[in-house]
């Protein structure tokens, strides 16, 4: 898609301003329900409601907007808001198996992605397979008479192994399997999925989208006949529609997505240069680091490069680890990314929850992201921090 479309999509399209009393940005409507005048009309929505607002928790019209704008920028028919992106993965994932069924995963995705396919799905007799997703062969060779889904994640989260989407989806369709990606890394503006043939598309719309670090959603893409198929199982049973609200923030939010994912892309490579020629950094994660051993096909499946990037320390001392991220200050410790706020995320704060058992991360690897600040100020930061020795 060239930016002439992305900018239409973001800015102006399925709005509708003399709709609502020419206001500029669309209104929040902020109800959980829907009135008709007869009872002709109430049938009628009642029949349609997955296209007209009956209920909130099915349609909202402010909802809508966003849904539909992301359905477009991911080339897909339709598209469906959650409450959080891990509401949309795993409604997205429920929509295809059954007991008996078996999925095969790339190896490191999201942490809740990986509870729910390693743990969750098993209670239900789904099994999954869990395989490095660099090599095609690793998923013919995993498929099973049972598979009916492969799951992807590229680039995944910290260590940003991708997988070749081309080659993956036309292996799927020979063998009648449907795929789902976490395009959350890229967004909609940076790599489409859909365009290689992949069918179902999940984001966290808490990073990017929103863009703010203020809001919580998630967004599943797709078919027409698949996206009517969550909503009428997941979607509306399990009950994880988000508050229009939210959806209003992250239609905000998207208006200055392509400046904000651009800025952060451009100080990420940046501090990345900096940092794989620094002495106290053993190694550098990075999709666009020209020395990254899957750049080519970075190049290949997405457009630009995003704003986060890992390291690992040239240390296993736990002292020094810590020297090195309590030294850190614009980038502030936490989780997520995608927001104005630069952020960085010590793998070794995950070795005392239970919850991240599986943990496959080193303890001295830190996951970073590049947010709004300026560049020169977070590589000053950088250059200060490694001096943890
Ligand atoms: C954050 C994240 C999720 C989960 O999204 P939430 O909005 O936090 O539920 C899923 N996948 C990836 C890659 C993420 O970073």
């Amino acid at each position: 898609m060239d930016n002439k479309n992305i900018s239409d999509i973001i800015n102006h399209s399925f709005e509708n301003s003399e709709a609502y009393f020419g206001a500029a940005t669309p209104p929040l409507i902020q109800s959980s329900n829907f009135v008709y005048p007869t009872i002709r009309e109430m049938r009628h929505a009642l029949v349609h409601e997955d296209e007209v607002p009956f209920y909130t928790r099915g349609t909202n019209p402010t909802t809508r907007i966003l849904e539909e704008k992301m359905a477009a920028l991911e080339g897909t028919e339709k598209a469906l808001f959650f409450a959080s992106g891990s509401a949309a993965v795993s409604a997205g994932i429920l929509s295809v198996v059954q007991q008996g069924d078996h999925i095969v995963s790339v190896s490191k995705p999201y942490s809740w992605t990986a509870k729910l396919l390693k743990e969750y799905l098993p209670k239900f007799g789904v099994e999954a397979s869990l395989i490095d997703g660099r090599y095609v062969e690793n998923f013919e060779q995993a498929i099973k008479p049972n598979t009916r889904l492969i799951f992807l994640e590229s680039p995944n989260s910290w260590t940003f192994e991708q997988q070749d989407l081309e080659a993956v989806a036309k292996l799927a369709k020979s063998k009648g399997i449907l795929t789902m990606i976490d395009n959350s890394y890229a967004s909609p503006l940076l790599q489409h999925p859909a365009k290689y043939g992949i069918d179902l598309i999940g984001h966290s719309a808490t990073k990017y989208l929103s863009g703010h670090g203020d809001a919580l959603g998630g967004v599943l893409c797709g078919s027409a006949e698949l996206i009517k198929r969550v909503f009428k199982n997941e979607y509306m049973t399990l009950g994880a529609a988000a508050s229009p609200f939210n959806a209003w923030q992250i239609l905000s939010g998207l208006r200055t997505l392509p400046m904000r994912i651009k800025q952060a892309g451009e100080t990420a490579s940046y501090l990345v240069d900096f940092l794989k020629n620094h002495e106290a950094v053993a190694e550098v994660f990075f999709p666009y680091d020209p020395d990254n051993s899957q750049y080519d096909l970075s190049t290949r499946q997405m457009s630009a490069p995003a704003g986060q990037f890992s390291i690992t320390l040239k240390t296993e001392s736990e002292r020094e680890i810590e020297a090195f991220a309590n030294a850190l200050d614009r980038f502030r410790l936490g989780c997520s990314w995608g927001g104005f706020e630069s952020l960085a995320f010590p793998a070794l704060t995950l070795y005392d929850s239970q919850n991240y058992a599986s943990t496959v991360f080193p303890k001295n690897m830190i996951r970073f992201y590049a947010g709004l600040d300026d560049k020169e100020l977070l590589r000053e930061e950088l250059e200060n921090a490694l001096r943890f020795k």
